[in-house]
């Protein structure tokens, strides 16, 4: 088995990113003196990060800065990621959970040892990049500074930072926006993804079903470790209002678990592929919990519960009402002027709160069944 060296993984992270970018340039930068480039920073920390301007700029010069350290913690984390999956005592933990919760093999056939790695480390590398892109794209920077009537640039730094000193005003904002750009960055991450393996393995076109689903379960494998990293290495409690400059890292990844559920569920019924829509839940589920067990026994210091990290849904999540109470009134109350601004509208990227979400959290769930909230 080969090692990697760091410096392989810089130039195999900035030639992935890179390509990405020309691509975008070349289809939504095309005015004259529109840019977006991307800067690789030295600094010592898990982090990427983007200026936010506080005014819609015409033509824009968008920066995305990313870290060389995280394109290389993203990569060593994906080997130990691997390397979890067969050690035995990871197979007879999950053995022990109802068959029906468990999809398949650990790790998806369609791939190599080696190629599970770098699925792992490309599809969260490309996770993060749209995610910044996101940011610009809906010109969070605006909102943010129309929200706390600032006239100067915002600073989306993707790793909580704890020193900082936001007001409630200043958090409901920060989390809000997170959280669109989560939904964004989803949605554009898979559909990278689904172009990317579309034309299949040696130009097998069936291949490209299978390597979508296989690449697809390696970014959500790999996603509850980066957003842990994001949250500085602890757990947030689910506090009632938003805290600090990130929400909580499970809470987001069941926010994305579920737009990537429902990216996939779409590319099927387009391409008429063969995957069921519980067969994408079971796998979706298997995947998360199993970056969640990784996290827990690699990453963490075992402080919380395990099962505080194990995806159980939306709708499973009462400690989060009050708090999703502040996120989608605030949602809605910025939604508008955001869609205005967002220079090229995804579809399904925006966040979305269904009527049922909004009862669940409101406190008219149909069973009566937390009514408790005020
Ligand atoms: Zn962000």
């Amino acid at each position: 088995m080969s090692i990697v060296g760091d410096q392989e993984i810089y130039a195999y992270a900035m030639e992935v990113i890179s390509n990405i970018t020309d691509d975008v340039v070349s289809a939504k930068y095309s005015d004259p003196g529109a840019n977006l480039s991307v800067r690789w920073s030295e600094a010592d920390e898990f982090n990427a990060s983007a200026p936010l301007p506080p005014v819609v700029e015409h033509p824009p010069g968008h920066v995305i800065v990313i870290n060389y350290a995280l394109a290389k913690q993203l990569y060593r984390d994906a080997e130990n990621f691997v390397k979890f999956t067969e050690d035995p005592r990871t197979i007879e933990f999950v053995n022990k959970f109802p068959k029906e919760y468990r999809y398949h093999l650990l790790l998806p056939v369609e791939f190599s040892r080696e190629s599970c790695i770098k699925n792992i480390f490309l599809a969260s590398l490309t996770w993060i990049y749209f995610h910044e892109l996101a940011h610009l794209n809906q010109e969070h920077g605006v909102v943010r500074a129309d929200g706390t009537h600032l006239d100067e640039p915002s600073y989306a730094d993707e790793r909580e930072d704890k020193k900082k000193d936001l007001t409630l005003r200043e958090a409901l904002l920060w989390h809000t926006t997170e959280l669109a750009a989560d939904a964004e960055g989803t949605v554009r991450c898979i559909s990278e993804l689904h172009r990317h393996f579309a034309q299949g393995k040696g130009g097998d076109k069936f291949q490209a079903e299978p390597d979508l689903i296989a690449a697809s379960y390696l970014l959500i494998c790999g996603l509850s470790c980066v957003l842990y990293r994001f949250n500085g290495g602890t757990l947030k409690p689910a506090y009632d209002y938003p805290r600090g400059t990130h929400p909580n890292a499970i809470f987001r990844l069941e926010q994305i678990i579920k737009k990537i559920c429902q990216a996939l569920v779409f590319i099927g019924e387009t391409h008429q592929y063969e995957i069921s829509n519980r067969e994408i839940l079971k796998l979706t589920k298997q995947a998360a919990d199993l970056g969640a067990y990784f996290t827990y026994f690699y990453l963490s210091d075992r402080s919380s519960d395990l099962s505080e990290l194990v995806v159980r849904g939306l709708y499973e999540r009462p400690e989060y009402k009050r708090y999703m109470q502040k996120i989608i009134s605030t949602w809605d109350e910025i939604a508008p002027a955001l869609k205005v601004n967002t220079r090229y509208p995804v579809q399904a990227g925006f966040l979305y709160f269904s009527d049922k979400y909004r009862d669940y959290n409101f406190g008219n769930p149909p069973n009566n069944e937390g009514n408790k909230v005020s």
